[in-house]
């Protein structure tokens, strides 16, 4: 397993700007790693449930995760719950051993009073709020040992539901564009639809 610091500059060239929630992201995801005893996902090794949702704060923590446990939305081993709250579900697809991982409320709620959100909630950009906020909170989210700000859950074993991916194309008839068939849609003319062009609302 990579440590912290093998993984914080890769999260960092991810995610865009340095912020407190991201590293606590890395963190909680090393955590849940090494709890099941697992190793980045090559492909869908693991799967992540996440519990935050968009439009709230701290919502960067979802790309520390990604980028420790290699659960990604283009691997599709990745979903959100829109719960809006700060945990997560790591899932070993091998054998099926799941944890939950969630940031302390009395860590949270603290970490909500920072000058950093602060500067957020004033509308501020994350990547223009001054080094000199941002960097205390970082190197602290980094020394902070896992216990302090993390509950980890204990390891249980879920049921897996295997699916193997669709590999077979068709062109939409109407744009011309590539399809994977399990999201084609037939016209009453016996066309064949893409989405967007068959008009249907999901
Ligand atoms: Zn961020
Ligand atoms: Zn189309």
């Amino acid at each position: 397993m990579k440590t912290f610091d093998e993984v914080f500059p890769i999260g960092l060239e991810f995610h865009g700007h340095r912020c407190p929630a991201m590293p606590m992201g890395i963190k909680a995801g090393l955590a849940a790693m090494e709890r099941l005893g697992v190793e980045h996902s090559a492909d869908k090794e693991l799967s992540v449930i996440s519990e935050t949702g968009k439009g709230h704060a701290a919502g960067c923590f979802l790309d520390g995760i990604m980028t420790a446990t290699g659960c990604t939305y283009g691997k599709s081993n990745i979903e959100k719950l829109y719960y809006n709250k700060m945990a997560f579900t790591l899932i070993d697809n091998k054998t099926g051993k799941s944890v939950r991982v969630s940031l302390k409320p009395d860590f949270f709620e603290k970490a909500l009073g920072s000058p950093f959100v602060q500067q957020r909630k004033a509308g501020v950009p994350p990547q223009d709020i001054d080094p000199e906020i941002a960097n205390p909170l970082i190197e602290k989210v980094i020394g902070l040992k896992d216990e302090m700000f993390l509950d980890i859950g204990e390891v249980k074993t879920i049921e897996l539901k295997k699916k193997n991916g669709v590999f077979e194309t068709k062109r939409c008839d109407f744009c011309g564009e590539v399809t994977f068939v399990n999201k084609l849609r037939l016209t009453p003319d016996g066309k064949t639809a893409c989405i967007p062009c068959s008009g249907y609302v999901e």
